[in-house]
This record gives structure tokens, C-alpha cells and sequence, in this order.
């Protein structure tokens, strides 16, 4: 039986993800940005929370984690990365671990960049990527806590997963994203048709996610760093694929 998945808006423009496992009934919840539209979501399927899988230690991720483990004794799944306090863990997992939710497997992809302890989790079976904020669609997380270099090796990590998989990040910020890499990636098909698509679905009021890698792949300047022809558009030919991440990303945060 294939996983059921929902999602939901949290906060301002966080994103909520449950993945329910109907052989088992388990549960979970990819990060809790707050409890309330959580348990709204839960109560409309008739789903019971087994598990919390966090992302990084940001309190737009964790902050409902203390109340639903209260009220469903949920298992907390957090990163190894201790020095990033998050109440309430029952575990820990790096690079490699696999997580179970019911009959469900999650494997833990470290990474690192947006915040030093960011992972993120793929459900291989059922082809979905859920990675927080190092990537989202037509950009990527701000780079807080660790280097450019470092943020890049994180996204080829991601891009390194197959294109028939669908990425569910951790916010809305399709829309803010797609003004941004036209300004510097605007001759892009792939990247006209998102923008095409992501002024349909806002006008609707829908959320733009999921969506397929691979469309991401084509689409999100982020992901094409060491591509030849980004670089010759910042003026950066002969550049590291990191220096060119590094300039995209500086550009906007200016933006
Ligand atoms: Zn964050
Ligand atoms: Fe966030």
C-alpha cells in the first residue's frame, strides 16, 4: 500500500507534512512548525501522531514538537548534532541512518549549510524528498551557519536523487524565488514554465508543492551552479560551481 501524504500550511508560509503508512497506521509529521494545524490535520484524517521527524533546530520546525508529544507520546526523531538544543528527542540520526515510520523507511541525508545539524529525509519506495530549508523550489535556504561550499555539496546531494522523485520543502517561497532567478536566469524555459505554473497555482490560492526533481533539476538556478552557462550570465566564466552558488545566493539575499 502506497503512503498517504498531506500538506498544509503552518505559521506564515512553513509548510506541514504528515506521511501515513496505511499497513500500520503510523504516522508522522516531517518537522512541527506549530501544533495546532498539525493536529487539525490529523483529527480530519483519523491518523494518531507516532512519529516527529525534525529537519534542523529552528523554532519555525520545532515549535509545536513539545505539545504533540504531550498529547500523542510521539517519538521524536532530531539530528546528531547535540550542540543544536531541541527538546523532548527520543533519537538521534546522521548520514546513512535509516528511520522507520510503521512500515514506511526514511533514509537520513546530512545536510549542512542553512544550519549546521539540516537533514533531510527520502522516502526511497515512495519517491519524495522532504528537505526543509536547503532546498526549495527556484532557490535554497540562506546559507546561516555554514559556507557556501558547503551548502552546494548539500545540494548536489539532493540533485543526485532521482528525477521522478517529489521534493516537499520547508516553506512557501516559490513565488519570491521565481521573481529572483529571472532576474538572472530569465532566458530559461524550464524556469518560464515554473513561473508560468506558480502564477496559476497562487492566483488559485494552492500551495506550489510538491513538485518533481527533475523539473527542479532544469528549473532552479540553484541547482545548476556548475553549469557553464550560469556562470557566463554572472559575469563569472572559469568560476567554482561553489563561487557561482555563493554569488547567486549573495545576490539574493540583497534581492
Ligand atoms: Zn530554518
Ligand atoms: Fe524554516
Amino acid at each position: 500500500m502506497a503512503a498517504d501524504i498531506r500538506t498544509f500550511p503552518c505559521l506564515n508560509d512553513n509548510f506541514g507534512y504528515l506521511i501515513h503508512d496505511p499497513a500500520t497506521k503510523a504516522t508522522a509529521s516531517i518537522d512541527a512548525p506549530e501544533a495546532g494545524p498539525i493536529v487539525k490535520a490529523l483529527e480530519r484524517e483519523g491518523w494518531k501522531l507516532t512519529d516527529i521527524l525534525i529537519t534542523h533546530h529552528h523554532g519555525d520546525h520545532v515549535g509545536g514538537v513539545a505539545e504533540l508529544k504531550q498529547k500523542y507520546g510521539c517519538r521524536v526523531i532530531a539530528p546528531h548534532d547535540k550542540k543544536a538544543r531541541i527538546a523532548d528527542v527520543d533519537a538521534r540520526v546522521g548520514n546513512g541512518d535509516v528511520v522507520k515510520v510503521g512500515s514506511l523507511l526514511a533514509r537520513v541525508l546530512e545536510t549542512p549549510g542553512h544550519t549546521l545539524d539540516h537533514i533531510s529525509y527520502v522516502f526511497d519506495t515512495e519517491k519524495a524528498l522532504f528537505a526543509a530549508d536547503t532546498l526549495f523550489s527556484i532557490g535554497c535556504g540562506r546559507v546561516f551557519e555554514g559556507d557556501y561550499p558547503m551548502m552546494w555539496d548539500s545540494l548536489l546531494k539532493l540533485r543526485a536523487l532521482p528525477d521522478d522523485f517529489r521534493l516537499y520543502c520547508g516553506h512557501e517561497y516559490t513565488a519570491s524565488n521565481v521573481k529572483f532567478a529571472l532576474t538572472v536566469d530569465g532566458d530559461n524555459p524550464a524556469l518560464q514554465a515554473r513561473a508560468a505554473e506558480v502564477t496559476r497555482l497562487r492566483a488559485d490560492n494552492k500551495p506550489t508543492i510538491p513538485v518533481l526533481l527533475g523539473e527542479e533539476k532544469k528549473a532552479n538556478v540553484f541547482l545548476r551552479a556548475d553549469d557553464p552557462a550560469v556562470a557566463q550570465k554572472l559575469h563569472m566564466k572559469g568560476a567554482s560551481a561553489a563561487d557561482v552558488f555563493g554569488e547567486l545566493r549573495e545576490r539574493k539575499n540583497k534581492s
